[in-house]
C-alpha cells in the first residue's frame, strides 16, 4: 500500500485532536506516524503539541529512523521504525501519554505487563481472533529510558514473540498502538485508554472499600 504524504498529513493532524479532547496529548506528548510505501515513513517533527497539529509538522523518514528531510523527527522515531519492521500489517501507530497509563505502570513498578480481563472492549484487538470479551490480555510493560536503541533492543525481543500484540506500554511515560489503518490505531488506543482508566478507577475503589 502506498500513501501520499499529504493524505498521511491530515490523517495525523486530526489523530492529535482527536486523542487531544480525550486528554491524550499534554504538552508536547506523544508523536505519530504513518507507512508510507516499505521504504518510508511520515512522523511528527519533534516538539509541537499533538492537538495543534498542522501541514509541515511531518516529516519523511526511512525504515531505520533516518531523516530524508532537514527536519528533526520525534525522539522515539525508532520505536515506530521496530513496529513497521516487525508487524507487516501495521500502517499507522499513535504514541499517547496518560494519567491512567503513567499511574498504573508506576504502581505496579515490579511488574513487566498489566493485566486486562473481561472487557467488553478487548473485541477491538485484532489478535482476539476468538472476537470475545472473555480473555486475559496481557500488555507488556517495559521501563523507561532515554537510550532508544537500548529500549528497542528489549521492545524486540517482546516484539518477537508476540504476534498478536497492536499495544505496549512504557512504564511511568505512555501507550503505544498501531493498527492496519489509522481509524483502527486510534480505535485501538481509545479502547486501550478507556481500559486502563477502569482499572485505574477500580483500584481506587478497592482502596476506599478497605
Ligand atoms: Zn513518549
Amino acid at each position: 500500500m502506498t500513501i501520499d504524504f499529504r493524505q498521511a498529513e491530515k490523517e495525523l493532524i486530526s489523530a492529535g485532536v482527536r486523542l487531544d479532547h480525550l486528554g491524550l496529548a499534554p504538552a508536547t506528548s506523544g508523536n505519530y506516524s504513518i507507512r508510507l510505501n516499505d521504504k518510508e515513513i511520515a512522523v511528527t517533527v519533534s516538539g509541537n503539541h499533538k492537538g495543534k497539529l498542522k501541514s509541515g509538522d511531518f516529516l519523511r523518514v526511512d525504515m531505520d529512523g533516518k531523516a530524508l528531510e532537514d527536519k528533526k523527527p520525534s525522539a522515539e522515531t525508532l520505536l515506530h521504525c521496530q513496529i513497521y519492521k516487525c508487524y507487516e500489517k501495521a500502517h499507522a501507530i499513535l504514541h499517547t501519554h496518560s494519567v491512567a497509563g503513567t499511574v498504573l505502570t508506576r504502581f505496579f513498578a515490579d511488574k513487566d505487563f498489566i493485566t486486562l480481563k473481561g472487557y467488553e472492549m478487548l473485541k477491538i484487538y485484532p489478535g482476539n481472533t476468538m472476537n470475545t470479551h472473555d480473555i486475559s490480555v496481557h500488555i507488556p510493560v517495559f521501563d523507561n529510558t532515554q537510550d532508544m536503541v537500548e529500549l528497542a533492543s528489549r521492545v524486540d525481543i517482546v516484539l518477537e514473540e508476540r504476534p498478536d500484540l497492536s499495544v505496549y506500554l512504557i512504564r511511568g511515560h505512555g501507550l503505544y498502538a498501531w493498527g492496519e489503518t489509522i481509524e483502527q490505531a486510534e480505535y485501538i488506543t481509545e479502547a486501550t485508554e478507556m481500559m486502563l482508566r477502569c482499572e485505574l478507577e477500580t483500584l481506587k475503589l478497592k482502596g476506599a472499600m478497605r
